[in-house]
């Protein structure tokens, strides 16, 4: 089959789009025929070897899948021939401590579609046939693939662990990206005062289109000074955070004493300096956030499919150009999502 695989860590040039063997189901697995892919920035540091997670090479990229169930392994059921389905980007054992309690997204067994284990940039890949998400009937590939993982990791932050109450004020930074564009949207559902940060006023427009009543460029602005005058010299009581280095220190700095910081990356800085009396004075709560559950997933994808939530994709390209998504992707030349179609 012909798919996006890496031989070696490294640029976008180790990105090399070619045959590989096509993946055969084992006992308990599904064979899913790719209809599209979403790029994600975790594609790009683990391409780069960021990630420090090590995989057999070839490794097929790509952590988000949709498409349709076209074989099982020996032995195996599950949704039927032909099901349109969204593969678990976690591939949880549904046995572990974690996913006992319902936090299936951080599955202790840790098979991660495109991180630990070949990924869905291809025309066909494995899944666990207990983690197919069967997709609602009124949502396109496309759509799905833009809102499995930003859409479902969104939610997991903002309403699971954020806690999110209507008329809060609610601080989304990074509102151009695939998690901000669906976290200011579901923050907004909430009925929370939103306020978007990101690096462009253009990005910041559109995220007022999503449903954020106040903006912040944190390149020309004090993201602190502004979050604090912008709710009236509160402070935010939530921030979803996924920019690190100074996004998250001036972040601390301006939520209000039992603030919720909730992180889920850390584009600009891994390492940061964090002030702990603010921390602990403050009583703030800085939690992370990785995958969503599975529940949550598929919460998500009947909300888009209702038109309660919309993707925002920046636009969908062959298979073929993952190279060239990828690049733009880097250079943060987009808003939403990327969705690549095998
Ligand atoms: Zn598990």
């Amino acid at each position: 089959m012909k798919a996006v695989a890496i031989y070696e860590h490294g640029g976008l040039d180790k990105m090399i789009y070619g045959d590989v063997p096509t993946p055969e189901p084992g006992p308990g697995d599904a064979l899913v025929r790719i209809r599209a892919v979403g790029v994600n920035h975790f594609d790009h540091d683990i391409r780069e070897g960021y990630s420090g997670i090590d995989h057999p090479k070839p490794h097929v990229l790509g952590v988000e899948g949709v498409g349709e169930v076209v074989a099982y392994g020996p032995g195996t059921s599950g949704p039927a021939i032909g099901t349109r389905v969204a593969i678990n980007g976690v591939q949880a054992c549904g046995v572990c401590v974690s996913c006992k309690s319902g936090f299936d997204g951080v599955c202790e067994q840790g098979i991660l579609k495109g991180v630990t284990a070949p990924g869905c940039y291809a025309e066909f890949a494995i899944s666990r046939a207990d983690n197919l998400l069967p997709l609602p009937d009124a949502l396109s590939f496309e759509n799905a693939a833009a809102s499995m993982i930003c859409g479902g990791t969104a939610w997991h932050m903002v309403v699971t662990l954020g806690q999110v109450k209507a008329a809060e004020d609610v601080l989304v930074n990074a509102a151009g990206s695939g998690v901000g564009t669906f976290a200011v949207q579901i923050a907004a559902l909430h009925g929370a005062h939103v306020i978007a940060s990101a690096g462009s006023d253009e990005k910041l427009e559109r995220a007022k289109g999503l449903g954020a009543q106040d903006v912040i460029n944190y390149t020309t602005q004090d993201l602190a000074v502004e979050a604090v005058r912008l709710t009236g010299g509160r402070g935010p009581a939530l921030v979803i955070e996924s920019v690190g280095g100074d996004v998250l220190t001036k972040s601390l700095e301006a939520v209000p004493r039992r603030g919720r910081i909730i992180t889920c990356g850390a584009h600009a800085g891994e390492t940061v300096d964090l002030d702990v009396i603010t921390l602990f004075r403050k009583h703030v709560t800085l939690q992370g956030s990785h995958y969503a559950s599975r529940n949550e997933v598929s919460h998500v994808l009947r909300l888009v499919a209702e038109g309660a939530l919309k993707p925002c994709i920046h636009s969908v390209m062959p298979l073929t150009d993952a190279a060239k998504a990828a690049a733009l992707t880097a250079n943060r030349q987009f808003f939403g999502k990327m969705v690549l179609v095998p």
